[in-house]
Order: C-alpha cells, then structure tokens, then sequence
C-alpha cells in the first residue's frame, strides 16, 4: 500500500514514512492509494472476533510493510483490559431517547477518558515501529496542538516512550477545567505543555507552520531530530478510528439489532473531522452505511458546508461547552474532499489554497452531489446541548458529556425530521466527568461547588455514574507546567523545549 499527498501525487511513501513524517513536504495529507476492501465473508468472521483481532485484521490491510508481529504487538500493547477497563475498549450502551433507539459507542474508557485514546494509545507504537524502519536513528519531535482532549491522550499515550519528545499547545480560554488540570499535571521526563493566547486554530495553523518550515527542519535535523505530529492529520492516528466503527457494526450484528450487511447510520460529534473521515472510510472499505450525521456545536461550518458546498470559515468564533468541537478549520475535510474529486490532487489544492488566502471556497457540483447523497450536517447550539443532557438523564438515567450530547441532539433532529428509522450508532466521545461544570449547570440541580473536584463529587453524589480512575485520582496533584506563549513566539518555544539553541 502506498500513500499519496492530497495536494501532490507525485509524493507517494510507505505506511511507515507516512507515519513519521505526519504530513507532507508540500502540506498535503497523507491517503492510501485505495481502499482495501472487507468482504462479506471477512466481515461474518469478524462476528466472532475479540476488538484485538478485528484490529489487527484491519490494520493489516493498510500497513502492508509492517510484519503481522509488528501489528500484534501494536494492538495487544494499546488495548489492554487494563488501559480500556475491560476487554472491549469500545463497548455499545442502548438507550431510549424520546422515542427512538439511540445506540451510543462509548469511546472514552481509556486512560484519559476520550476517544482520542483509541487512537493514541496505539500511534506511539506505530511511531516507534516506523521510525526503526525509515527515521535513520533520529529522535521524534512530536507537535501537538489541541482543543483539550488530544493534547492528554497524547502526553499520555508518549510519556517516556523511547526516542520521542512530545510539546503540546492549548488555547488559554479553550479548554475545560479538568482538561487544562490533566495537561498541567502530566508526568513524564520527555513532556512540555504551554498555553497560547489564541484559538485552537490559532494554535493548529500555527503548528502545522513550524512543521513544514524548512529552516526549522534544518535545524532539528542537526540535531538529531525530526517533527512528527500526533494530531488527527496524521496517518496512525485515523487508521485505528476506522476499526471501532466496523466492530461496533459487528457488535450490532451479535447483538440482533442488525441483519448482516443491513445498513446502519453514524453520528459523530464532530471538530477536525478526523472522527467521522474514519468513519468514511469504513464505508469506502465496504461498510454497510446509509448515511453520516456530522453534528456541530455553535461553531457551525461544517452544517452548513455540508448544506450549501460554500466552506467559509470567515465567521464569529464561539467558546462553547463542548471546547473539543470548537473549530472553525476542519483539518481532515481535505481528505474527503481529495476522495470525492475522484482523488484530484490538483482540485483539492485549489480548495485548501483559497482556505488559506480567503478563508472560503466552494466545491464541484459533482462534490456537492456526493456530500449530500452521503451526509446530514446538523448542530446544536448550548441550550440544545443542555437540554439534552437534562432530558437524557431524567429519561434514561444515563450521564453524557457535553459533546456526545451535541450529537444525540442533531440525531434526534435528524429522526424527527426524516423519519428514517436505519438503526444509528453515535460516538460517544468522552466522559462526562471532564466537564463536570457544564454537566452540572445542564442538570439543574442547584448552585454548583466551586473546585473543579468538588463538582467531580456533586455529579457523582446526583447520578451514581461513577468517576473514571484517572480522573478521581488527579485531585490534589500540583501542576507541572504553566507557561503561556504569543502565537508568534511558539517556534521559540519549541526550540527552547528541545533544549536547542538557534
Ligand atoms: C476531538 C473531540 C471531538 C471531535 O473529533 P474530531 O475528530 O476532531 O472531529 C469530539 N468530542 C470530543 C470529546 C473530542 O475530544
């Protein structure tokens, strides 16, 4: 299998490379050449497979140059019974909300408590593997901006792995409490964590600059070392996304609510576009899926990108309850829009030049055609949200989180306004306990504690869902890190993390 960049195809690499280069030289994404297809058998034998072997059989149609060993061990070593709290990381909990089946893909049961662990207990064993095979000795520098929940799944997933560094920037105002705690208190001799004053955006356009900026490279490169990035741009971090939305469809299958080969609905909860582009591309390896309900917060670009084929990021920026949405650049739309061009490089790079000169562009008819015969774009603004954490609980006794209450929110809108009654899987994409305030407020339940785990306890003492180990277990810790940097400075920063003098 080989990989092309979405704005060059001239640039074609190994998994592996892919892998530890992140993104390519030209600012393309990374994308496999095809999509390996899953036959029906494949997927009737993959009924009665753990979600290790799934994996494993997944994977090991797109990292053809890694041996079945090398992906064994990848797998077995990310999803421990111990890490996921038990031996399906991505268990299916069904609920009952105003009338209809929701069918919610819990994704947030390992050691961070979001799905961003799913893939990001795996990448740093892929990251590893890869460079043995093409980093030519060189120490990985992995950069990572984040909306919150990226930057603790990746210190925690890189803490004192061999011959990595990890750096993470988060937007001052753009994270929740308990996701700024997490990041401050990580442990581990190869982390550093800064703040910016900015946007997530601000911190991703400015990331993605100091990675694909050759003088930096240079000097990185004198010094034994090489960018990589952990964010949902890179290679290893989709590929093990595509994995859950098969096995939840195989779970659905074993769990009677779907014939073999009958097709399902997905509803992400969606930011970067990385989640549901996994999704996609289940779907392209022969997914039975009738349609993808992309759910947005306030931060609405892509409901109505998806709605009229105009993307215009030219608007007002909201700081909203589910901060991990709170995106107005969609890094991972540029591979989907590279697939439905009939993989265009030349077309996608049109798009993502007039992105960066005018904030705006508009896709093909034909574009348009495919992304509304395939997708619904819907969202939820904050007192949606709200009203659906207030409504599902008093309805089902069950507790989410702020962001899959976004898309339990679009999905009920959805149904209500279609009537197609396809059985829907929605991701569910962290634990409520990582924004206890919202949480909280949503459930009405008189005044809230001030601390931060004070909350952790009212939620808890209200509902008896229990806190997630990791979480109960930060309080009192002190934190480690609380420098906060200009966006113009981060390339200072990063150097001075690295101990490199220019
Ligand atoms: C990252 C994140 C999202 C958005 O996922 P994308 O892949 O960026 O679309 C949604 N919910 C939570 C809790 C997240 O951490």
């Amino acid at each position: 299998m080989i990989y092309h960049s979405t704005q060059d195809k001239t640039q074609s690499v190994s998994s592996a490379q892919a892998i530890a280069q992140g993104i390519s030289k030209d600012g393309g994404l990374f994308v496999p050449e095809r999509f390996p297809q899953l036959t029906a058998d494949e997927l009737k034998a993959m009924l009665a497979m753990s979600y290790q072997q799934r994996a494993k059989l997944i994977i090991g149609k797109y990292l053809t140059d890694f041996s079945e060993k090398e992906i064994s061990d990848c797998v077995d070593n990310a999803y421990t019974a111990e890490k996921f709290g038990g031996e399906n990381p991505a268990p299916i909990a069904s609920v009952t909300y105003n009338g209809d089946e929701l069918n919610l893909l819990e994704l947030w049961h390992g050691p961070t408590c979001a799905f961003k662990d799913m893939a990001l207990q795996i990448l740093p064993h892929f990251l590893t593997k890869s460079l043995q095979k093409v980093g030519g000795g060189k120490e990985a520098v992995i950069l990572v901006a984040t909306s919150g929940d990226t930057g603790k799944a990746a210190l925690e997933g890189f803490r004192d792995v061999e011959d990595t560094k990890i750096i993470v920037f988060y937007p001052v105002n753009g994270v929740s409490a308990m996701q700024k705690h997490q990041m401050n208190t990580q442990e581990g001799g190869n982390v550093y964590v800064c703040a910016i004053n900015g946007n997530f955006d601000d911190a991703q356009t400015a990331v993605k600059k100091i990675f694909t900026d050759p003088e930096t490279a240079a000097i990185l490169d004198k010094n034994g070392m090489m960018f990589s990035s952990a964010n949902s741009i890179n290679w290893g971090r989709l590929l093990p996304q595509i994995v859950y939305y098969i096995s939840a469809y195989c779970d659905m299958v074993n769990m009677g609510k779907v014939q073999p080969g009958e097709k399902i609905n997905i509803c992400v909860p969606t930011g970067n576009f990385g989640n549901i582009l996994a999704g996609y591309y289940a779907y392209e390896m022969g997914l039975p899926v009738n349609r993808f309900i992309c759910a947005s917060n306030s931060n609405n670009v892509l409901t109505d990108f998806i709605n009229t084929g105009v993307y215009d990021k030219n608007r007002d920026f909201y700081t909203t309850v589910s901060p991990s949405m709170d995106i107005l650049v969609s890094s991972n739309l540029e591979r989907l829009l590279y697939t439905m061009s009939g993989s265009n490089d030349v077309e996608t790079k049109g798009y993502m030049d007039a992105l960066k000169s005018a904030g705006r562009y508009e896709v093909s008819d034909s574009i348009k055609e495919k992304i509304s015969a395939l997708f619904y774009g819907g969202y939820a603004d904050e007192d949606a949200t709200k009203a659906t954490i207030h409504n599902l609980f008093e309805q089902e006794r069950y507790l989410s989180d702020t962001h899959t209450a976004v898309a339990v929110a679009v999905c009920d809108g959805y149904i209500k306004a279609t009537g197609d009654k396809t059985p829907v899987v929605i991701a569910s994409t962290a634990s409520p306990y990582k924004f206890s305030k919202a949480v909280l407020e949503a459930l009405d339940k008189g005044s809230l504690p001030e601390s931060e785990f004070d909350m952790v306890e009212q939620l808890n003492e209200l509902t008896g869902a229990p806190v997630p180990a990791p979480l109960a277990s930060l309080r009192g810790k002190t934190a480690r890190f609380s420098d906060v940097t200009d966006k113009e400075d981060m390339q200072g920063v990063v150097l001075n993390a690295l101990g490199i003098r220019k």
